[in-house]
């Protein structure tokens, strides 16, 4: 029997999973699929990694009951996985703090110390933690193991994380944390591997996707990043702002507009799909439009992305490689040429043949600075953290085999 993770990336009215196979050092992905309108008749789809099929069927209502959505869930894995007994289920969880700055073997005590920061992360923290719980419900003696989307940022400088505000606010974790984490952690381990003299460099990773950040990278550890307190800071997305002035939000304050419909302005109204009037938050309905608004948020989005590479630079101190990855940032050749055109100025000159490839090194011979396509696998990262944290847990004494399986 081969041992498999099941990765679950849980949201407000979705659930994603995929499964992996266990390896030494590698995971393959075995399975990957959605759980969606988890509230009405639950949509339940997965494919092969080969792209097949091999679910697609609505379920009965559980009233979004995840615990019995979950245990449908590890029924299906165990008529489907032939061979495999799952070792572990590995969670993205988007907010671990100051305090939970790796991987972790989820615990009673760890599930409530996680609850302390759903303040910080209210619209995604919750879901995090639900689908543990429902998961704990549904197989209690299956480990879990909690991913941070903020761990791979906690070693950033004091100025990196501070906002220019009273101290006692930083105290209180009003500050940079950083977000994309497993992503940026899953590209800095692909670096390494097929461009090692670059993973030692200094490189902006440009996640752009329908969220969008950046980081700035030396040695393969982060340095700085786009996103801050929340994933609202930073790069224009599909729908939300990026970086806005403080001073709008108290004047649609001043005017009336209440939290409710601020955040929702913030968060689904805005961004790419803000921005070109409502054509679309998608980048590829926005380059097949022939709408000036649709090219308004298409300049908008190059604009401030190539204006925040040259930030991250400046950390940086000089750039060495920029490197792209997540949907547009994989699939978008004339994004990548457009930005890498605003980028020439620190060395990036980008080949039209190989960004037209689009995969692999796309930066012409007589580059100063690298540019690459790396596509990122954030299930691939959370199943190789939960292999790890297990490995870790099994050894260390101070942790009870009881409340380790019992949540
Ligand atoms: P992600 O959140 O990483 O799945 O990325 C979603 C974004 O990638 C959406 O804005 C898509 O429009 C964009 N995208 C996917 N494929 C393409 C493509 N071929 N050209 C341009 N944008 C694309």
């Amino acid at each position: 029997m081969d041992d498999a993770i099941l990765v679950i990336n849980a949201g407000s009215s979705s659930v994603k999973f995929a499964v992996a196979e266990a390896g030494d050092h590698a995971v393959t992905t075995l399975v990957k699929g959605k759980l969606t309108r988890l509230d009405q008749a639950p949509h339940f789809t997965a494919t092969t990694d080969a792209g097949e099929v091999v679910a697609d069927t609505f379920w009965e209502p559980t009233g979004g009951r995840q615990e019995i959505l979950f245990g449908k869930l590890v029924d299906w894995l165990d008529h489907h996985l032939d061979g495999h007994t799952l070792l572990a289920a590995g969670h993205r969880v988007v907010h671990g703090g100051t305090r939970f700055t790796a991987p972790v073997v989820v615990t009673p005590r760890v599930l409530d110390d996680l609850a302390d920061l759903i303040p910080l992360a209210p619209l995604h923290q919750p879901h995090n933690l639900e689908a543990i719980r429902a998961m704990a419900a549904a197989h209690p003696h299956l480990p879990q193991v909690a991913c941070f989307d903020t761990a791979f940022h906690a070693g950033h400088s004091d100025a990196a994380m501070r906002f220019a505000l009273p101290r006692a606010l930083h105290e209180d974790g009003v500050r940079r944390y950083g977000f994309h984490g497993l992503s940026y952690e899953f590209i800095a381990r692909q670096m390494a591997r097929v461009a090692p003299d670059l993973a030692r460099g200094r490189v902006v990773v440009a996640h752009l996707g329908n969220g969008a950040s950046l980081c700035a990278m030396f040695n393969g550890r982060s340095v700085d990043s786009t996103m801050g307190f929340t994933a609202l800071d930073g790069l224009p997305m599909g729908t939300r702002t990026g970086s806005i002035d403080a001073g709008v939000i108290l004047y649609l304050l001043d005017q009336g507009m209440g939290h409710e419909t601020l955040q929702h302005l913030l968060y689904e109204q805005s961004g790419l799909l803000g921005l070109s009037g409502g054509i679309g938050s998608d980048m590829r309905t926005l380059l097949g439009s022939g709408r000036l608004e649709a090219a308004q948020a298409v300049d908008y989005f190059v604009y401030r992305t190539v204006r925040d590479i040259g930030a991250m630079a400046a950390c940086l101190g000089g750039l060495d490689g920029l490197v792209f990855t997540a949907g547009i940032g994989e699939r978008s050749a004339e994004i990548r040429a457009r930005i890498g055109r605003g980028c020439a100025w620190l060395g990036i000159d980008i080949d039209p043949v190989a960004n037209a490839r689009g995969t692999g090194c796309i930066s012409g011979a007589m580059s100063r600075a690298a540019a690459w396509v790396i596509p990122t696998d954030e299930e691939q990262m959370i199943a190789l953290h939960a292999i790890e944290a297990l490995k870790t847990a099994a050894s260390d004494d101070r942790i009870s085999k009881e409340e380790f399986f019992h949540v």
